[in-house]
């Protein structure tokens, strides 16, 4: 199934749905540029050799604390690059879809459920991003990103098409999210 390819400009999924859902209807995937531009110039290297030192944290065939472990890292990395400190959090890690993960804004944590996945870490820490961050605000409304689901959503693919385009192609598209073929 191809990767859908969307305009960012919210006017045209009015044609699909009549009333603006929260949750965008396709996974977006920014163009390099969009998308570097909203990582910011300078931290943009870092964040793309980051991603690739913790890719791994995918790789379900490494040992599990391996890759806990990974994913702590990056979860530090990521706030010290983006000058944020959102906790991380894993509850119930089990080989199960891992869409009921989620971000509290209240207490500023991320946790994660179900199956470790990358793409469902990032979509997390973008919300935190979103949230705690105004500079993502502000970038998100440039790039017609209507809310902090978009801008999720858009982040996620995007970074995890950065490093790992194969799999992403692997993954099937049900709404908005990305899942695991089954
Ligand atoms: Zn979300």
């Amino acid at each position: 199934m191809p990767l859908y390819l969307i305009s960012t400009n919210p006017i045209g999924f009015r044609h699909y749905r009549p009333v603006p859902s929260m949750y965008p209807p396709y996974p977006i995937v920014l163009t390099p540029r969009e998308f570097r531009n909203l990582i910011g110039e300078e931290r943009y290297p870092k964040y793309i050799r980051l991603l690739y030192e913790h890719k791994r944290v995918a790789n379900s065939s490494l040992d599990l604390n391996r890759r806990v472990q990974l994913l702590y890292s990056l979860n530090r990395a990521l706030n010290d690059l983006f000058g944020n400190d959102a906790r991380l959090r894993l509850n119930n890690i089990t080989n199960s879809f891992s869409g009921s993960s989620n971000y509290n804004p209240q207490t500023n944590t991320i946790t994660l459920t179900g199956r470790i996945s990358l793409i469902t870490y990032l979509h997390e820490y973008a919300h935190s991003l979103y949230e705690n961050l105004y500079e993502f605000r502000l970038k998100a409304s440039r790039l017609n990103l209507p809310n902090t689901e978009y801008f999720a959503v858009a982040f996620s693919v995007t970074s995890f098409y950065a490093v790992m385009p194969t799999a992403l192609q692997r993954l099937q598209i049900r709404g908005h999210c990305l899942v695991r073929r089954i």
